[in-house]
């Protein structure tokens, strides 16, 4: 009998325990799911930040993680990690990310918020839009997401350009990689997604030199993680008009502090981190296919390399 323990936020258990017992009886594995086994029992751990657990060594029988979360950069140890580790991927919250990222790049796209504020019994003309097929927009971080998000707005007919690790050229958009390659995804967009994870090698990504690099007015709509962006740097950048807008789902320090400068600055939009849930009722069975394939021998899909650390 395998024996799976969950361990997540004091609210999830509640919500995720009849999915997963469900998804497991679909997939026929006999197992003993709890939110309650003792450390020294569990074979596979299903985990998320808001658990408890902060010291994933301390598993003698541990064989996986599965995170509930797809940003996988709070999973302690992860560089050391040396059980395998997979991350969320949701047909769920990939379908709600690329909406997200849609709905706010429309908002930017057709100049949407003095219509939205209120006109105050004024009318008058607005700026009429470009079409959309001559909008370029770029996303840093073509995984899961930046593809869903790449292909929503490609069928809407944005030119997307993407940057990720691995160049390569999808049927919707072309992807650049390395240095140059960013430097030609940020010159070339005019509103531009950040889809990348908190790596060691994407930290501080967008510093006052690359933000020098982006088209002058840009649109940025951050979606990644907080630390991808200098804030200094993008606070700067907003000053000059050198980026024109940030729209922003995640911070370095969440909750973003109620003094923090971001929620009132003129040009910046704050989203307090809701872009793209977990969504149980699609997460559990993707999260207990992949578990039931490892179980069988198959290996572990969506296993996060801790060299890389996504
Ligand atoms: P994936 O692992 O599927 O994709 C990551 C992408 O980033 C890949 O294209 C990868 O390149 C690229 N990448 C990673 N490191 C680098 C690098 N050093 N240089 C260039 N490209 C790099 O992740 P997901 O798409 O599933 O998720 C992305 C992130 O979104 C998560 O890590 C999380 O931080 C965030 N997120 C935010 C949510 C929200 O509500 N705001 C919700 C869920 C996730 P390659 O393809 O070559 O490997």
């Amino acid at each position: 009998l395998i024996r799976i323990l969950f361990s997540a936020g004091n609210g999830d258990w509640p919500e995720w325990e009849d999915p997963l017992r469900a998804a497991l009886a679909h997939e026929g594995v006999a197992a003993e799911l709890s939110a309650e086994l003792p450390p020294g029992e569990a074979d596979l751990l299903i985990w998320s930040p808001a658990s408890a657990i902060r010291d994933l060594t301390s598993f003698p029988r541990l064989k996986a993680v599965f995170s509930l979360w797809a940003g996988v950069e709070k999973v302690p140890g992860l560089t050391t990690l040396t059980v395998p580790l997979a991350r969320m991927v949701d047909p769920g919250m990939s379908a709600a990310m690329a909406e997200w990222v849609t709905g706010h790049v429309l908002r930017h796209h057709l100049g949407l918020d003095p219509v939205v504020r209120g006109l105050k019994g004024e009318w008058r003309g607005l700026p009429v839009p470009p079409p959309a097929r001559s909008r370029q927009v770029g996303i840093l971080g073509m995984g899961e997401l930046g593809r869903a998000a790449g292909r929503m707005l490609s069928g809407i007919g944005f030119p997307v350009t993407g940057w990720a690790r691995h160049g390569a050229d999808s049927a919707f958009a072309r992807i650049e990689s390395g240095e140059a390659g960013l430097a030609r995804v940020l010159g070339a967009a005019e509103i531009l997604v950040l889809l990348l994870p908190l790596t060691g090698a994407t930290r501080g990504l967008l510093d006052a030199a690359r933000l020098q690099l982006c088209r002058r007015g840009q649109v940025i709509i951050n979606a990644g993680r907080g630390g991808l962006i200098e804030e200094a740097a993008l606070l700067a950048a907003l000053d000059t008009g050198q980026i024109g807008h940030a729209t922003l789902d995640v911070f370095a320090a969440e909750p973003l502090p109620p003094d923090h400068v971001f929620w009132r600055h003129p040009k910046i939009t704050v989203s307090p981190h809701v872009a793209a849930a977990t969504n149980p009722a699609t997460a559990a069975p993707a999260l207990v296919a992949n578990l039931a394939g490892f179980l069988r021998g198959e290996g572990l899909k969506n296993r996060v390399d801790p060299d890389h650390g996504y």
